[in-house]
């Protein structure tokens, strides 16, 4: 089960919506909503949102 370590390379706005996010591994260039990086961020602030969100 070993995965490689990813580095992000850079990161940049995607109209204000979402932000690209391109890799070290050069094929995965992902574009995340703020929607999306709320929903997966394990951080209190986010949980509690999320959490809200929900109900
Ligand atoms: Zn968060």
């Amino acid at each position: 089960m070993f995965k490689p370590r990813l580095k992000m390379l850079g990161v940049e706005p995607v109209g204000n919506y979402a932000i690209r996010i391109s890799w070290s591994d050069g094929h995965s260039t992902g574009i995340y909503s703020y929607d999306h990086l709320r929903r997966i961020c394990p951080c209190e602030e986010c949980r509690a949102a999320n959490e809200e969100g929900q109900e």
